[in-house]
């Protein structure tokens, strides 16, 4: 295990390789785990030239916790959970602790996390630093606005407690801020009241995509939670057929009898594995279409009020671990777009070309958000957003993702940066308009350029 030796050394830690959950772009960065605030601000006090960036539990798609050449600080030794009100709901916790844990301790007194996103594996710090949203985006909002403080190590080592109230400008550049001013040690996450841990979910199927946006539109206000899985291959009146799935908190009365004497209980385990190495070009055109296709006929037709686990529901993907080698060596690219509500053609269009390129998305996701926070690089705005994810092999791809960039500034929207691998600079400041704001606080919080990530060099940030 790592450890950092502190003994002076300017650049702690070991030289190790570092991906993000794409496994695209790898780079070599020292990398040390500390063990609590102290020893990170003397790796703040004692960075390299190249400068320094958080890591959680690196499942950001891309480059936003690597540092090539420089240092990476692991966070996941700051695990622990110190404080839980369970009259209030509120948690304070170590930047290291997961959802999970936070699911772990909160939901037997009855709190849920307030946003999720599509993994549990991601930490306090990170879901801050990205903002995170998850399916309830339209009814809570994005992470961060669930946050009373945090306490933020500043790239002098000095360690300052960050409300919204009394220190907006560092709140919010540092929320969505991708680690670029300090790093968060500590935070309190109000939480959520439940009843049990199930969700009553609702499915419908969409012939096509009109009829999914029409039906997230209708029906959002009476979910706390939707999403809608789109067969990304299809094609003509079928284009953008979908399952939608939309849901509430159960009560203890929806529970059949024999779960009632537990409603709170939550088990999270991974099922199975992915094998350690899978052969290149399993994803691709053929399986997914074949993969979409019994997705869809599977899916009920219209069910009402099925009961699903936190992780059936919220979290699918966490039940086999290590999925993101299903891609084999080459990686996977993830794609994340947000465009305005008015600019669902745009969404069409997107859909249009994907299919005509035969570009093979094994997991599209479209989802109506609520209006953005005050991040400065927030990516939550009021509109459709939809993720996809294409092996990075994928012919034409570069070209396809450049034209999505294309669409999406037209639209007045903008692209996700905790999934981003390829933006360059000069779509930024129209995709982010609160970009200079987000650079003056970058700019008296560290000016000598301190905090910086692979990310940060290729957008400028
Ligand atoms: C299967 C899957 C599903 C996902 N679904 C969603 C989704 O639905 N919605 C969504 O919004 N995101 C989603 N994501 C992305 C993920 O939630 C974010 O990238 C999140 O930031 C990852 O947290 P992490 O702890 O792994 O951080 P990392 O990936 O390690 O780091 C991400 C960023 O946070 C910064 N950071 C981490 N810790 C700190 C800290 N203590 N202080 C300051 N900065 C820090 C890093 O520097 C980096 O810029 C998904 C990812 C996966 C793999």
């Amino acid at each position: 295990m790592l450890r950092s030796p502190l003994s002076g050394d300017t650049e702690a830690g070991a030289a190790v390789t570092l991906t993000g959950w794409g496994r695209t772009e790898p780079t070599v960065a020292r990398v040390c785990d500390p063990a609590d605030a102290a020893e990170l601000a003397i790796l703040l006090r004692h960075a390299p030239a190249r400068g320094i960036i958080a890591r959680g539990l690196g499942r950001s798609y891309n480059n936003a916790a690597q540092n090539d050449g420089g240092q990476v600080v692991i966070t996941t030794r700051l695990s622990r959970i110190t404080d839980f009100d369970t009259h209030h709901g509120i948690a304070v916790c170590e930047a290291g602790v997961s959802l999970e844990q936070l699911m772990i301790t909160g939901l037997p007194a009855g709190w849920f996390v307030p946003v999720s996103p599509g993994t549990r594996q991601v930490t306090v710090g990170g879901a801050i630093a990205a903002d995170v949203h998850g399916k309830n985006h339209h009814a809570a909002g994005s992470f961060a606005s669930h946050v009373r403080w945090f306490d933020l190590v500043l790239p002098d080592g000095q360690q300052r407690r960050v409300t919204p109230e009394d220190d907006p400008r560092v709140f919010w550049a540092t929320a969505g801020g991708m680690g670029l001013t300090g790093i968060i040690v500590r935070a309190a996450v109000q939480l959520t009241k439940v009843q049990t841990s199930r969700v009553a979910v609702d499915t419908v199927r969409t012939t096509d995509i009109d009829q999914a946006l029409a039906y997230l539109a209708d029906t959002d206000q009476s979910y706390t939670y939707s999403v809608a899985w789109l067969d990304c291959l299809a094609s003509g009146a079928r284009l953008g057929r979908s399952v939608i799935t939309s849901g509430n908190f159960a009560q203890p009365g929806d529970l059949p009898l024999k779960e009632r004497r537990d409603p709170l209980s939550f088990r999270p385990t991974a099922r199975i594995g992915a094998p350690r190495s899978c052969p290149p070009g399993l994803v691709n055109k053929h399986t997914v279409a074949l993969a979409n296709e019994a997705w869809y006929r599977k899916a009920a037709r219209r069910r009402a009020g099925e009961l699903q686990t936190i992780g059936a529901f919220f979290h699918p993907l966490d039940g086999i671990r290590n999925w993101n080698r299903v891609y084999g060596p080459a990686g996977f690219r993830q794609y994340q777009l947000v465009v305005p509500l008015a600019a669902d053609r745009t969404i069409r269009r997107a859909l249009e070309r994907i299919s005509r390129a035969g570009a093979p998305s094994f997991v599209t996701v479209l989802k109506r958000f609520g209006p953005g926070d005050d991040g400065f690089l927030s990516f939550p705005m009021a509109g459709w957003t939809l993720a996809l994810d294409f092996p990075a092999r994928t012919p034409g791809l570069a070209g396809l993702l450049t034209a999505l960039d294309d669409d999406v500034l037209a639209a007045g929207g903008r692209v996700y940066l905790a999934k981003d691998s390829r933006l360059g600079p000069d779509a930024l400041p129209a995709m982010y308009p609160r970009l200079p704001e987000f650079r003056q606080v970058r700019a008296e919080l560290d000016p000598s350029g301190v905090m910086r990530s692979d990310l940060s060099r290729r957008l400028g940030l």
